[in-house]
């Protein structure tokens, strides 16, 4: 394990002078199967493979779960060793963002509505961490989950932006027999209302079902999908239809689409989506 930038981004360039390549898989700990497939993924395709860990701090607004966010270094490194996983970057807050900080690093349109627009300021935050994790670690490939959207899409127009060497992989959503999506937030639901979670994928479903049927109108997928989920969450965050690679707000189904909802169930937020 390391904490010191310095003394990761001295490891990555001793890997890189003997013409190894270097995978990263950023995380926020709390590891789980999802994050574990995006480790095996990234152990295929390079010879050492870097995960981070890092409950990065600007991209939480001031009423979210910074302060209760789950933690489990120690059982995230067993399981990070468990896929071989060479090194965990594990840095505190104050190396990440030394004094007198102030740079930040803001991916305009694919960041505007669905989660951007409930969390002001959570992509500018993830842009800024991942970025500044690529100037550190120097991967050759980074891996992220198709769990978060919008984040890979804001991701993937940062590295075509900004001309970042780096290869983006995104990899399909890890889910429970029932279809919920893993996420390290579904340690805060109550026996009920994991029940009641199931309610996200099960929406995504029913559209999806129709979308396969052949019905291209965003409202009519978007009413079967309200039918599931309403009636059994506590409140709906947004859910929406839009375009998969740029994430334009579609009407019709006439290119490549993606159906994604956020939803509190209790007191916690849960996001999924699924492509129609
Ligand atoms: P996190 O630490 O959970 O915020 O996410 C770290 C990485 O894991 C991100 O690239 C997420 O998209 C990815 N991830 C989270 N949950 C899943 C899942 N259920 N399946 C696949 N990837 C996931």
């Amino acid at each position: 394990m390391i904490a010191d930038p310095a003394a990761m981004s001295a490891w990555s360039e001793a890997a890189r002078g003997r013409g190894e390549r270097i995978a990263l898989v950023p995380t926020m700990g709390a590891l789980h199967a999802g994050h574990l497939s995006l480790l095996a993924e990234g152990r295929r395709r390079a010879q050492r493979l870097v995960l981070s860990i890092f409950v990065n701090p600007m991209q939480f607004g001031p009423q979210e779960d910074l302060a209760k966010y789950p933690r489990d270094l120690a059982g995230d490194l067993v399981q990070a060793a468990s896929v071989g996983c060479d090194l965990a970057f594990v840095p505190e807050a104050a190396g990440v963002y030394g004094p007198g900080f102030q740079t930040a690093i803001e991916v305009r349109e694919v960041s505007q509505g669905l989660c951007g627009a409930r969390r002001p300021g959570h992509f500018v935050g993830v842009a800024t961490v991942v970025c500044k994790f690529f100037n550190i670690v120097q991967p050759h490939v980074a891996l992220f989950g198709e769990k978060d959207f919008q984040q890979l899409a804001v991701i993937r127009r940062m590295v075509t932006d900004l001309n970042l060497p780096v290869e983006i992989v995104g990899l399909p959503t890890v889910r429970e027999p029932d279809g919920l999506a893993l996420s390290s937030r579904n340690a805060y639901l109550s026996v009920a209302d994991r029940q009641r979670a199931r309610a996200l994928f099960a929406g995504l479903s029913a559209a999806k079902a129709l979308a396969d049927k052949g019905e291209g109108r965003a409202s009519v997928l978007l009413d079967a999908a309200t039918a599931e989920i309403a009636a059994r969450v506590d409140r709906i965050d947004y859910l929406e239809v839009r375009a998969a690679d740029d994430l334009k707000p579609l009407d019709r189904i006439d290119r490549p689409a993606v159906m994604l909802v956020a939803a509190f169930v209790g007191g916690t937020r849960l996001i999924d989506n699924l492509r129609l």
